[in-house]
């Protein structure tokens, strides 16, 4: 059992605690003393904030998993609005909507968008092609959702190139920042 330890010498410990380099005797000599001296035990729970780093991180996690799934199914969201313009009058958004969800994709999936796009574009327009067909619709004008989807892939390559290269740009600036200082 640890002797009793008077405040100044838990106080000189509570650091050595925090930081977990402690010996085991000092760990317990601490908390003992914190069990009935109320000062220590202030100052000691005022100076673990050791594992806020990692919770931060953990936060931060968090928070990119959250706006990569929210962005995911924006990007979802916008391809399905996009291709349902398809053909209407409205269809000429799509010279703006779909580089944007390049863009998008560039976020997610950097320069894999340029292949997962096209993938994901066709997959959907394949879908809704075989939508149209169980609705009746003319084989052949569902059919050119997929020359539409080749044209969209385009659009969205374009955005994800912009991107990409908008990135790449800042980063070798964030660089030369670095060097020069
Ligand atoms: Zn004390």
């Amino acid at each position: 059992m640890a002797d009793r330890i008077s405040c100044d010498i838990c106080m000189d410990l509570i650091p050595l605690v925090r930081d977990g380099i402690a010996s085991e005797d000092s760990r317990a000599a601490v908390e003992e003393h914190i069990k009935d001296c109320a000062g220590c035990r202030a100052a000691f729970e005022e100076s673990s904030p050791a594992p806020e780093p990692e919770k931060a991180e953990v936060l931060l996690g968090k928070i990119r998993s959250r706006a990569r799934i929210g962005m995911s199914m924006l990007l979802m969201f916008g391809m399905l609005f996009g291709i349902s313009l398809t053909e209407g009058t409205d269809m000429f958004a799509n010279s703006i909507i779909m580089p944007l969800l390049g863009v998008l994709g560039y976020i997610l999936f950097r320069w894999r968008s340029l292949y997962l796009m096209p993938v994901l574009l066709f997959a959907t327009s394949a879908a809704g092609f075989l939508l149209g067909m169980l609705k009746g619709i003319d084989a052949g004008d569902s059919a050119s959702l997929l020359i539409w989807a080749g044209l969209y892939s385009l659009f969205a390559a374009a955005g994800s190139v912009a991107a990409g290269l908008m990135h790449f740009a800042l980063r070798k600036e964030k660089n030369d920042d670095e060097k020069a200082a």
